[in-house]
Parts: C-alpha cells; sequence; structure tokens
C-alpha cells in the first residue's frame, strides 16, 4: 500500500543501507530528473575569520529540495551520485552556481569574499579538468584566486597520475586547493609535499572535544603546527560553541567554520546578511557577534 511504498521510498535516503539493485535504478532515476527539474539547491556556510568573525568565505553545500522527502543531505545522494557518474553534471552545476553567486556577492562591495566548493575524486576521474574550471570561472568572472576547491584527502593520497595531473593544472590556473577533513584519512603526510596545497581543513571530530578532551587538544595542537610550519591556511570545521572557539583563537587556528558562526544558509539569506551585516536575520551570526 502507499504506507509500505512511502516507507520503501524513505529507505532509499538512509545512510549505509544496502540498496536493492531496483531501488538504487529508481533512486538515480529520481536524481537525474532533480538535476533537470531544479529541485537541486545550494546553501553557503561562512568560514570566518576567529579574530574578526567576520566571513572570508562562504563554502557551497548542495540539497536536493525533494518533493516528497523534503531537504536530502548530500551525505545520502553524494555516493550515489558518484557511483552513477551522476556527480560530473552534478559537479558542475555546483561549480557554476557557486561562481555566479559569488560574483553576485563581490558586485555587492564584497570583492575579498572567496567560495569554496566540494569535489570529490570521482569528478578528477571523470575528467573535470582546469580548462572547464577555467572556463566557468570566465563565464561568472571570477578571479581563479577566489575559488577554493576542496578535495578529501583519500584523493591526495590515491597517487593516480591523472588525478594528480588535475590538480596540479588546477593549482596552476591559481585556484587554491584545500585538503577537507584533514586528519581522518591516512597517516601518511607526504602527499602534503607533493601537492602545493593552500589549505587544510581540520576535520570536526577533532574539534568536537575541545578544549575538555586531552586528545582532541593534542591532535588539534600538533594539526595547528603542522599548518603553520608548511605555512598553509587553516580551517577548523565544526565549532559549536565560544569555548571551542575561544581555544582555537587562542592556538592560533586563523579561521573557523560551525554553526557558532553560522549555519549554512541560501544564497538570498547570505546576500541580505552581506549587505547589512548586524542587521539582517541571521540568528547564529548574532549570537556569535553578541556572544
Ligand atoms: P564537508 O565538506 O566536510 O562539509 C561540512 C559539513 O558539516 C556540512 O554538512 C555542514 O552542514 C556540516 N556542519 C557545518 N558546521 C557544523 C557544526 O557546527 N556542527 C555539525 N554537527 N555539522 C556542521 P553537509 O552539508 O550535510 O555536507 C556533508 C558532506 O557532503 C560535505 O562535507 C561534503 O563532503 C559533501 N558535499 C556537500 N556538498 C557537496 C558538493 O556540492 N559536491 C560534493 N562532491 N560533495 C559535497
Ligand atoms: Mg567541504
Ligand atoms: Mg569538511
Ligand atoms: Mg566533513
Amino acid at each position: 500500500g502507499a504506507k509500505e511504498a512511502g516507507r520503501r521510498r524513505y529507505q532509499f535516503f538512509t545512510v549505509g543501507m544496502q540498496r536493492s539493485i531496483r531501488a538504487k535504478a529508481e533512486l538515480e532515476q529520481e536524481l537525474r530528473r532533480a538535476l533537470e527539474r531544479q529541485e537541486l539547491i545550494l546553501e553557503y556556510q561562512p568560514v570566518a575569520d576567529v579574530l574578526t568573525r567576520r566571513p572570508v568565505a562562504y563554502e557551497a553545500l548542495v540539497r536536493w529540495c525533494h518533493p516528497r522527502h523534503g531537504m536530502v543531505s548530500p551525505a545520502r545522494f553524494i555516493p550515489l551520485a558518484e557511483e552513477t557518474g551522476l556527480i560530473e553534471p552534478l559537479g558542475r552545476w555546483v561549480l557554476e552556481t557557486a561562481c555566479r553567486q559569488l560574483r553576485v556577492w563581490q558586485g555587492m562591495g564584497c570583492s575579498d569574499l572567496c567560495v569554496a566548493v566540494n569535489v570529490s575524486a570521482r569528478q578528477l576521474e571523470l575528467g573535470l579538468c582546469a580548462a572547464d574550471v577555467e572556463s566557468i570561472l570566465v563565464a561568472s568572472g571570477v578571479r581563479p584566486a577566489s575559488l577554493i576547491l576542496e578535495i578529501t584527502e583519500g584523493l591526495m593520497l590515491d597517487g593516480r597520475a591523472e588525478s594528480c595531473g588535475r590538480l596540479q593544472a588546477l593549482r596552476d590556473l591559481g585556484v587554491r586547493l584545500a585538503v577537507d577533513d584533514f586528519g581522518t584519512g591516512y597517516s601518511s603526510l607526504g602527499y602534503l609535499k607533493r601537492f602545493p596545497v593552500d589549505e587544510l581543513k581540520i576535520d570536526r571530530s577533532f574539534v568536537q572535544g575541545l578544549p575538555d578532551s586531552s586528545d582532541d587538544v593534542s591532535l588539534v595542537e600538533a594539526i595547528i603546527g603542522i599548518a603553520r610550519s608548511l605555512n598553509l591556511a587553516l580551517v577548523a570545521e565544526g565549532v559549536e560553541n565560544q569555548r571551542q572557539l575561544a581555544f582555537l583563537r587562542d592556538r592560533g587556528c586563523g579561521l573557523v567554520q560551525g554553526y557558532f558562526l553560522g549555519r549554512p544558509a541560501s544564497g538570498e539569506a547570505v546576500s541580505a546578511w552581506l549587505a547589512c551585516p548586524s542587521e539582517s536575520a541571521s540568528p547564529r551570526q548574532e549570537s556569535a557577534a553578541h556572544a
């Protein structure tokens, strides 16, 4: 019956479940249609200077506004998009949309603002190259240095010649590269030497226990040391409270991201806030400013 169908559909979006081949094919169809029907949207979360708490960049995070299931998290459909190759058109759409949005914000006077876009290993394997990114930048009127591509450690380590070459070419274009979820991948740090990355993002699992967990304190201090000695920008993810922020500030982690600074929000909401930082509605940013 309808109830059962509803339950079955709901299961499509469960993380880590074993999807039947049919369920997967059905979801693939839905995702393909979602791209065509413009059911995908981007939200933007601020990456802020730890001292001023002003945003220096916004990270674009994709959502699927499903007609029946509401907002679906990327953690649920990105893996499927990667498996099916749909990540290619999806990723291209994300890049174009984020760059166009950034151009609007820069036009409002925020000329130093940057945008960060997540790029998965599969996208590079499927052929995302510097020429593609360059044409998107040219079409949107965004400088390469205003674009940060967030890559997970796995990709840096995968060592595939084409992927390495593509990353290098992106870097040569002047785009900045960040290592996302830093510390959750492998323990080899050799890739930091091979890839001229610009930024590390400390995974939020290490930020969570600050400042009480001595393990988290040690790990975060070590990562701050690595970033400092390699002269890399450093972002701490998942900052949810004042104590975490104070710790990171005192230890010299330059940039912070997390609910305490601002939740992901629509492009329009960010525009409103940028136009009038102190007044427009952005509850989390307000509370951070007052804390
Ligand atoms: P990520 O790149 O590490 O993004 C950070 C995630 O942490 C986001 O989840 C964000 O909403 C969440 N977050 C931010 N601040 C806090 C906080 O203070 N506390 C907690 N508990 N969570 C926080 P989201 O939006 O669900 O994205 C999950 C992952 O999906 C991203 O992780 C990224 O790997 C992937 N993703 C998102 N958008 C895209 C995209 O356009 N392309 C690709 N390839 N991957 C994407
Ligand atoms: Mg990211
Ligand atoms: Mg991250
Ligand atoms: Mg993450």
